[in-house]
């Protein structure tokens, strides 16, 4: 993977790109493939942005979401768009696999492929240009590097500003986590100057739920969450009749596994949601348990030190069962 400054010269000649990014996109991966993509329009390029699968209505009210295509919805149409493709960027994942049912597609795509993202042990072999950087807090701060790097600050409109600011307080946890450096404070600066409205972006993002979500939440904590105190370890695991019962959608689990972190000397949190197609796991930890290197020994998947995601094929109860052996197995860590 060489230097993603290798493309800078390149950007503003009209190429045919698709922007993607992992399946079920949060702030972070919708709101850097949509600031890129209003970055790219404006410099000539004829831009279609693919998600994977679909996605939450929080992040639905970005500027350009509309126009985004679901693979899974619109399998034919974007097939032959990424077909035509001469460039895919690939944005907020670092592994084709993150891509679900579109991994063998792009697997197959000889387009130059560029990698933009913040997570641990990228696959940069699968990739021809491309930036990995797990120190920032956020791809969007990495979109936001690359439109100041390549001399296009002037093209940062109000649409890319909300985009960027969207994805650096999703992936900030507004702006407590570590990755706050004074960098992001600085990026978050520059864009109030240039005009943005930010409590509009927190109201979107955190006030944009109906009141099932909340009642489920309530339930979740009361009846689904279990410490183990020996360990300091919280565990919350969701069958599946509890979201058939609160109607529960795409993006409503998001954030529920940031509760049990107010517990006074809780180190790991893990949520284990039942979803149709797989056991989807979450992991957040303080201090010095690596959820990276947790989740993908046990839950093939990885992420962040801080804050990882897996899966699984087994059903509720065994994958519940491995991770309290794991948990166990990891004794030494957790205290
Ligand atoms: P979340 O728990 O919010 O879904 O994800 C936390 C972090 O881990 C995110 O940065 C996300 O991209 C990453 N992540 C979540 N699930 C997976 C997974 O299955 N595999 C990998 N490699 N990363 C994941
Ligand atoms: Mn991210």
């Amino acid at each position: 993977m060489k230097p993603v400054e290798g493309i800078f010269p390149l950007l503003n000649r009209n190429r045919t790109t698709v922007i993607t990014t992992h399946q079920k996109p949060d702030a972070d991966a919708m709101g850097a493939s949509l600031a890129l993509r209003h970055l790219l329009v404006q410099l000539g390029h004829t831009v279609t942005v693919i998600s994977p699968t679909n996605w939450a209505l929080w992040v639905d009210w970005m500027p350009g979401c509309k126009e985004v295509l679901n693979y899974e919805a619109d399998k034919a149409k974007a097939d032959k768009i990424l077909d035509n493709a001469e460039w895919l960027f690939c944005l907020d994942f670092n592994a084709l696999n993150r891509t679900k049912t579109m991994t063998d597609k792009l697997k197959q795509l000889h387009c130059i492929k560029i990698l933009i993202d913040h997570h641990k042990e990228p696959d940069t072999g699968a990739f021809d240009y491309g930036i990995s950087d797990p120190s920032k807090s956020s791809t969007c701060e990495m979109i936001y590097d690359l439109i100041i790097g390549s001399g296009y600050s002037d093209k940062i409109n109000k649409e890319i500003s909300e985009c960027i600011y969207a994805g650096v307080v999703g992936d900030t946890g507004s702006f407590r986590f570590p990755s706050a450096q004074p960098a992001v404070h600085r990026l978050v600066a520059d864009l109030k100057s240039k005009g943005l409205d930010h409590s509009k972006i927190h109201e979107a993002l955190y006030d944009n739920f109906l009141e099932n979500r909340l009642r489920f939440i309530g339930h979740v904590l009361l009846n689904r969450m279990e410490v183990f105190y020996e360990y300091n370890t919280v565990l919350i695991s969701v069958p599946k009749s509890d979201l058939l019962y609160y109607e529960i959608k795409t993006g409503d689990t998001e954030g529920l596994v940031n509760f049990p972190q107010s517990i006074r000397g809780i180190k790991l949190v893990a949520i284990v949601i039942d979803r149709d197609e797989e056991r989807k796991w979450s992991f957040r930890s303080k201090g010095d348990f690596d959820c990276n290197a947790f989740a993908r020994k046990y839950f093939e998947g990885g992420g962040h030190f801080a804050a990882a995601g897996g899966r699984s094929s087994d059903p509720l109860d065994v994958t519940v069962k491995k991770f309290l052996k794991a948990m166990k197995e990891n004794k030494s860590q957790l205290q």
